[in-house]
């Protein structure tokens, strides 16, 4: 199972990193939206998850979410947004735009495990 980590902070990225590892997942970091859709462009289909940062610089996470969700080669990957707006304007425009989940910063390990294993699963 392959990961995106799209976050403009490094040390969000490795936290995230860190607390998603007792999931087995390969992590691939990107640092704005336009960077995780490059990975997206090499390896398509074998991306199974993306967790996606709102606020970053050249292109934004929902921009980029909603990229993703229009391009049917990458539509059916899940996407969670990790982030610190948490405006129900906001978590309702992600919905909309077709996102999985939505996670509040700051998180803990657990509630985003607990997140990424309902969106896996589908309960
Ligand atoms: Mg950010």
């Amino acid at each position: 199972m392959n990961v995106i980590i799209a976050d403009d902070s490094k040390v969000v990225r490795s936290i995230v990193e860190k607390a998603i590892k007792p999931l087995g997942y390969s992590s691939f970091q990107a640092i704005h939206g336009g960077e995780a859709i490059e990975i997206l462009e090499k390896m398509g289909s074998k991306v199974d998850l993306i967790l996606m940062d709102w606020n970053m610089p050249i292109m934004d996470g929902y921009n980029a979410l909603v990229k993703i969700k229009e391009d049917s080669r990458f539509s059916s990957i899940p996407i969670i947004m990790l982030t610190s707006e948490s405006d129900d304007n906001k978590v309702k425009m992600a919905r909309d735009a077709g996102a999985a989940g939505y996670v509040k910063k700051p998180f803990t390990s657990d509630e985003l495990l607990d997140n990424i294993q309902r969106v896996i699963t589908g309960s």
